[in-house]
């Protein structure tokens, strides 16, 4: 197979939005990476073409970048609705590849790895492109080893391209909480993406994890993820600080560059001789171990922590993503359907709040800590000291055959709201004082609830919602759209929305977003201007007319 003048050797792997072949450019004998993008996927003519300008536009910046962690982009072509991104070709696995094997990969390559995705992204950086999309799909490992960060500003296209066409692609567990909220991004959501990755490769799990796409978006919004040596006890405490201050909810909070956040990774690494990564699922055959709090972190005196709670498992059950994914690629029909409860397998949450905690506030990286209980020393350059066996847990009484008692009465309950895209303005019940912005959350009575959602350049939507058993509600936003309609007399004549040629000649009817448009109508020459105000379900017209002398 031949693509232009590339000669296909094979298929290397297929992502969401198209095919990544192998193949080799004759004239230099050079292998290549080709991308494919199918930009049919978009649902307009106006959103292809939008997309397809906006993905030449990114290749282009993108294609500026020269360093050697970076996957170079040769060349991006487009030919029947598909675009091709011509790129470097690395010969080796994808950082998620290696991170599911069956062993962690060595600590050096570990601290490795974060040096240069650091480096890499801090160059692109002082480009002035955020790649946007960091998770370990797009880190590469050029012989097993050297990183090449792939997919800048190829992510970002495919992201908006698959949210346009209401697809989700992955989760979002390493967008940081700004992204979600749909703010503007720098350079810092990159390290926060890049902090998850590093909280995931040294403890074995993700630090947010939700059993539904909205409680995802909450957790990374608003929740402290566990220290990380409560997962990981070869970690030094110093992990958590480090962590968590690349993980800090405001950008502001975070570290100016990405290699100072991986220089304080390995120095807190490094501070235990005997650390080690681990893999997913090697914290639950680990014993409990006793962590001491940072206590600049902790007004508490120094404490052993708890285990986490057996109640809440932390990895995302595969269903519930499933679950999550078809319900957004759905969304249109989806809409008015769009509650659900979650937790359906989970166990009651603990009947006993935490001694003077609030059970409804999250704690800063965790839950409270449990009495104080000696911690176990351990020489720096050893292994890990063996913990003693925790204390089993009481066995919970056997089901009784007699049937249950009465349920108590039901108090407040708490329901999660998530829109998409995010930042909403979330009314409920039509009180102001209900108010809050998507992603968020509100402890409200037992019964029915009313709900306006509304976002600017989106329809407003309402749902009901009962407390129980309702506790997430997705909504999708649909965008507010108008139509416009152009004839002329003679028809033919050329049109350009807001100084952008189009295809179309009259008549010709386009799908538009609500907002203020500058369209002129160009025949033989001679030009005619119009303002329009694009309404919500209103079609506009405009209709020209060439006179003989014109
Ligand atoms: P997503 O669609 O969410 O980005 P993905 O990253 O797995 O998912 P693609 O980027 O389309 O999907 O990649 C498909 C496969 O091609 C993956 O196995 C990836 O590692 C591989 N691949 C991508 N780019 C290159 C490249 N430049 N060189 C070698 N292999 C590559």
């Amino acid at each position: 197979m031949q693509i232009g003048r590339y000669h296909v050797i094979g298929e290397i792997g297929r992502g969401a939005m198209g095919v990544v072949y192998r193949a080799e450019d004759p004239a230099i004998g050079r292998t290549v990476a080709i991308k494919t993008i199918r930009l049919g996927d978009a649902t307009t003519d106006q959103e292809r073409d939008f997309l397809r300008d906006r993905l030449f536009r990114e290749a282009r910046s993108a294609g500026i970048l020269s360093h050697p962690n970076i996957v170079t982009i040769y060349d991006v072509q487009e030919h029947d609705g598909v675009a091709y991104v011509f790129m470097e070709y690395v010969d080796g696995p994808s950082l998620e590849k290696v991170m599911s094997a069956a062993q962690p990969p060595d600590k050096k390559l570990v601290l490795h790895i974060f040096d240069q995705t650091a480096a890499a992204l801090d160059y692109a950086h002082s480009k002035g492109i955020v790649h946007r999309d960091i998770k370990p799909a797009n880190i590469l490992l050029a012989h097993g080893e050297n990183v090449k960060v792939t997919d800048f500003g190829i992510a970002k296209f495919t992201s908006h391209q698959a949210t346009q066409s209401g697809v989700l692609l992955g989760t979002p567990s390493y967008m940081a909480p700004e992204q979600i909220a749909g703010k503007t991004v720098d350079g810092r959501a990159d390290q926060f993406a890049l902090a998850v990755i590093t909280y995931q490769m040294l403890t074995g799990e993700k630090p947010f994890a939700g059993e539904t796409l909205p409680s995802l978006m909450f957790k990374i919004v608003n929740e402290e993820p566990l220290p990380p040596q409560r997962l990981n006890p070869t970690l030094a405490a110093q992990a958590e600080l480090v962590l968590r201050k690349a993980l800090s909810k405001e950008s502001s909070g975070r570290y100016a560059k990405c290699a100072e956040f991986a220089r304080a990774v390995r120095t807190a690494c490094e501070s235990n001789p005997a650390w080690q990564p681990m893999r997913p699922g090697m914290v639950e055959s680990l014993e409990t171990v006793a962590a001491t709090p940072l206590p600049s972190l902790r007004p508490e005196p120094a404490t052993a922590i708890a285990p986490p709670s057996p109640a809440k498992p932390r990895r995302t059950p595969v269903w519930a993503i499933l679950a999550s994914f078809l319900f957004l690629g759905a969304g249109g029909f989806l809409t008015s359907r769009l509650l659900f409860t979650t937790d359906r397998n989970q166990p009651a949450p603990a009947p006993t709040p935490p001694p003077g905690g609030d059970d409804n506030k999250p704690s800063p990286m965790g839950p409270t800590p449990a009495p104080p209980t000696p911690e176990p020393t351990r020489p720096p350059d050893t292994a890990p000291a063996p913990t003693p066996a925790p204390t089993p847990a009481p066995t919970p009484p056997a089901p009784s055959p007699t049937p249950a008692p009465p349920k108590p009465p039901i108090g407040d309950q708490t329901i999660r709201i998530a829109t998409s895209p995010p930042g909403a303005m979330i009314v409920i019940d039509g009180q102001q004082s209900l108010r809050c912005a998507s992603p968020c959350e509100k402890t409200l009575p037992a019964g029915r609830h009313t709900l306006a959602a509304d976002l600017k350049g989106h329809r407003l939507e309402s749902r009901i919602f009962n407390l129980p058993p309702d506790r997430e509600l997705l909504i999708m936003m649909e965008r507010a759209t108008g139509t416009l309609t152009v004839r002329s007399t003679p028809a033919g004549a050329t049109i350009f929305i807001n100084g952008q040629e189009r295809r179309e000649k009259t008549p010709a009817m386009f799908t538009l977003a609500t907002g203020h448009y500058k369209i002129e109508i160009v025949r033989e020459g001679v030009r005619k201007d119009y303002d329009v105000d694009i309404k919500d379900g209103v079609t506009s017209g405009i209709d020209v007319a060439w006179g003989p002398e014109n």
